[in-house]
Parts: structure tokens; sequence; C-alpha cells
């Protein structure tokens, strides 16, 4: 490896929409992902739409501020 052009990369906690969490090794300290081996249907052998549960706590994050305070928000953007 060539020296001073590598990001560091130590210990990652990985958090999963369904709640599970584990350790792995990345350039990011925390990553957190929609799916996992724990809640992906290949893994678990049921039938659902796996990916809903990120989708939705994506929507309400971006639009949770919105929301709450949308005339003072206006033109600070
Ligand atoms: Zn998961």
């Amino acid at each position: 490896m060539k020296k001073d052009i590598h990001p560091p990369f130590h210990k990652a906690i990985v958090h999963c929409a369904c709640g599970n969490e584990f350790e792995t090794f990345s350039t990011a300290k925390e990553v957190t992902v929609e799916i996992c081996s724990q809640c992906h249907p290949l893994f678990t052998g049921q039938q659902k739409v796996a990916t809903s549960r990120g989708r939705v706590d994506r929507f309400r994050r971006k639009y949770s501020k919105v929301g709450e305070n949308s005339e003072s928000n206006k033109g600070k953007q």
C-alpha cells in the first residue's frame, strides 16, 4: 500500500432498518442499511416487501422538518 493516500480503515457498526446490528470493517464509522442477511427474503425464506421499512424511514427523515415549521423555513434554503 502506498503511504498517505488511503483513508483510515477501521471497525464499523452496521445498522439495519430491521434493527439488526453487526460489526464489519469500513472507512466509515457507521453504516446504515435497509436490508441485511437477517431480514433479506433470500435468507429468511419469507415472501415480503423487504425494502418498505427503509423507504418509509427515509421518507420520514426527508419530510419531518417540512411539516413542523413550513412557513418559517420558506426562503431560507
Ligand atoms: Zn436487516
